[in-house]
Parts: C-alpha cells; structure tokens; sequence
C-alpha cells in the first residue's frame, strides 16, 4: 500500500476529504499537523506532530518519519505546510514546488518581486514595517491602493484606501490584527509588514490548477461575478466556467504559466487569482497548494473524480492525461459574515436547497460561535454549491437559496452574571 503524508494545519472537512478518497483508492494518509496539542492525535493513527511557523524543523520531522516509513509523496493544504512540504520533499529527493516557490507563494512581497523580476505585469507595490511611521511615504502613494498583510489568507486584512485618512485608518488596523495573539504567534516575521499596491481595477478570476515537472494543466477558470472594489474583498461566488471570451482566456492561462514558472513551482496543486484588464491578465496571487475549504467540492473530473482523488493520484505519479473537468457548469458561494453578533442559527435551509440547481448548502458556523465578519475575520457562515447546464443557471441558483436564508445573529453580546 503507497503512503503519502498529508500536511495540513487543520483537521477539518478538507483533510477528511483527502482522508476519505485515500480510503477509496488504497493509500496509506500519514496526517502531518500542528493541532495535535488540541486533539491528540486527530485520526488515531499516529499523525506527525508539527510547527509549520517553523518550516525547517517541521521539515525534518517529516523526513524523519519518510526514513522510518518510505512514502511516495506528500500532499500540503494551505500556505504554511505546503513550504514545509517543498522543504522535506527536496530532502527527500521527490518532486514537488521547489522551497523558494512555496515561500514566495505564502508571502505577498516576496511574490511580488519574483513577478516583477520576470517581467510579468506588475502593480506599483512597497513593503511597510509594521513598526514604523507610515507617514513619509504617504504622499508618494499612487492612489486608489490596497493594503494587505504578507501571510494571511481568506482576504484577511486587505484593505482598499483611497486617500491618506483611509491609509492611516487602514494601516492602524491592520496593524492591530498582525498584533493579535492568533496571527503573531502563527506568523513569525511576515507579520512585521504590511504591503501597499496600486488598486488594480478589473474582473476577477481564478485558476485551479497542477503542475507536473513545471507544466501547468488548467482544472478549472472561475469567475468572481460579485464586484470586488473594496474597501473589503469579501470572497462570495466562484462560477466555472468562466464567462470570459476565449482571448482573455488565453491570456488568463499564460499570465499563470509565466508565474508558475516565475515562482519555479514545478510538482503539485496552484491556485491562483487575476485581474483582467483588457486583454490583459494581471496577477493578484498564486498558492501553491490547491483551493481552500470546501470550495474543492464545486469541482468534479471525468465521471464524478473529487478534486482531492486527483491530486492523490498526481502525488503518486499518475497520469492526468485526458482528465477534464465534467461538462456541467458549477459553483459555490462562500456565504459571508454580514456583521459581528453571536451565531444563533438559520431559517430557510430547506426552501433555499430546494431552489432548483442547489446541490447542498453546508452551514459551517456553530451555535453560539462569536462572528467576526472583514477585514479582521477569516470565516464564513458557510457554504452553497451549485450545478447546472450554465454558468447563469448556477449564478441564479446560488443567489435564490442565498436570498431564502435567513442568518440569526446577536449582535449585543449577553451580560454574563
Ligand atoms: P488573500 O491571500 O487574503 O486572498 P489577496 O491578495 O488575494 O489576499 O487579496 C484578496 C482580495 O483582495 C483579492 O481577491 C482581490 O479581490 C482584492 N485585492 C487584493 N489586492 C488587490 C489589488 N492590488 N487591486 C485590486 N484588488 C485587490
Ligand atoms: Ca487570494
């Protein structure tokens, strides 16, 4: 039986979602995680306790277990572990994204300047210490700009400004967030900047992908239908495939080409988001590790393959050859966090999944959970999937079972006696 080792640092619905299509296809899944100090040992079948804020330690851990128990890949779900993958990998002599690229891809200004080096195009950008005065460099700033932390995820502190008040209120508060026990310990030293970029105007797509020896063979092209014009940049529709004319297209897969070659990710899942102006395809970021959260699920290959399958399989060497995705269109709406309250449940579940192309709505919130909503939040309610002949059908799907929810929250948080 063929062991991979899965690295994540959550233990949630997509690593079980790897965990259950391994099952299915006979693999042996070594769980690597940094949550084994709050559920020991999470599957009961000896997970390798990690630090992912410290890559090269966590690294060596897993090589360690690799000399014990000889596996033929690794899998990583999110930013950190998947430079820690690239570094154990290189180790162990597998291919996968080289260790500069996976650390270029976790951090905005670092990817930044790989794009610009290659020549790929680039928004005017600078990287501000936390720590410092932000006030010299305001009146040279090309605005409307967006500022963003380095490390986070999930449009977590991005912020667009549009004049010096906006800057200084949106530097104040992001700084508190990188302050904030959660992101100072988890992040280490990208938590000391905040990054600036000139607003690039323009639709919104992203590309999932998977690299095999530095090729990128495209799984899919969402659209981003909602407006994403700021100040916040609430994540909401994903629709494939893309309503985009074929040129744009093309120009949207060559831009990520030239960034997964800019990045030298050579083996293993991408995600990546553009801009599109014009003909154009201008980058906003790639990952190098697949979509997040249970967004995967939008995404079905041949006769009904989980993305997860196929990314186990292309981590056992497997050709994905003549594998494409299904001909329906497809989509899922990430349901945001309209206001800060407690959780008190929902209305409408019923009806809203009865709403004709709903394939099922997943409330992720729990009962009573305190609600943050962004820039300082980094979850959603939950999530609605949808599937039907066309991407309009899948839109209007998601947007009447939206429309038939109705979300309870508290917003005055109870006295406590
Ligand atoms: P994250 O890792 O948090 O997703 P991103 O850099 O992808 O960070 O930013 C999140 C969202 O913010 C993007 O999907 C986009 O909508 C918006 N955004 C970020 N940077 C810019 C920019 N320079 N111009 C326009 N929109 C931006
Ligand atoms: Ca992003």
């Amino acid at each position: 039986m063929p062991r991979l080792v899965l690295l994540s640092n959550t233990t949630g619905y997509q690593a079980g979602a790897f965990r259950q299509a391994a099952g299915g296809l006979g693999i042996a899944l070594t769980l690597a995680t940094d949550r084994c100090h709050v559920l020991e040992d999470p599957w009961r079948d000896g997970a390798i306790p990690v630090r992912f804020e410290d890559p090269e330690g966590a690294a060596r851990q897993i090589v360690e277990f690799a000399r014990a128990n000889p596996i033929a890949g690794m899998v990583a779900i999110g930013d950190p572990p998947a430079l820690t993958a690239a570094l154990a990998c290189q180790q162990l002599g597998i291919d996968y994204h080289s260790p500069e690229g996976a650390r270029a891809a976790g951090n905005k200004f670092l990817a930044r300047e790989s794009y610009r080096e290659a020549g790929l195009p680039t928004p005017w950008y600078a990287r501000l210490a936390v720590a410092e005065d932000p006030e010299p460099v305001l009146s040279g700033l090309p605005f409307p700009c967006v500022l963003k932390p380095l490390g986070l995820s999930a449009s977590r502190g991005v912020i667009r400004v549009d004049d010096a008040a906006e800057f200084r209120a949106a530097f104040a508060r992001i700084r508190a967030l990188l302050g904030s026990p959660d992101v100072r310990g988890r992040k280490g030293e990208s938590a000391d900047w905040i990054l600036v970029e000139s607003f690039i105007p323009g639709r919104e797509v992203a590309v999932e992908g998977i690299v095999t020896r530095g090729r990128l063979k495209v799984l899919a092209v969402f659209d981003k239908p909602d407006p994403l014009d700021g100040p916040f940049f609430e994540e909401t529709l994903y629709i494939t495939p893309a309503r985009i004319d074929p040129a744009v297209l093309r120009a949207v897969v060559a831009a990520t080409e030239r960034a997964v070659q800019a990045l030298d990710l050579r083996q293993g899942p991408m995600h990546a988001e553009l801009r599109i102006q014009g003909s154009e395809a201008c980058l906003l970021e790639v990952a190098a590790r697949p979509i997040g959260g249970l967004c995967a699920r939008a995404l079905r290959f041949g006769a009904g393959m989980p993305l997860e399958e196929l990314i186990l399989r292309h981590a056992l060497r497997e050709s994905l050859e003549g594998v494409e995705r299904e001909q329906a269109a497809a989509g899922v709406m990430m349901i945001p966090i309209p206001r800060e309250g407690v959780f008190e449940g929902v209305e409408g579940l019923e009806a809203a999944a009865a709403t004709p192309g709903v394939e099922g709505i997943e409330i992720t919130a729990k009962l009573g959970q305190k609600l943050v909503p962004l820039p300082e939040g980094s979850s959603y309610l939950g999530f609605i999937f949808a599937r039907a002949e066309t991407p309009d059908s899948v839109e209007r799907a998601l947007r009447g079972a939206h429309e038939k929810l109705r979300f309870g929250i508290l917003t005055s948080l109870p006295v406590v006696p």
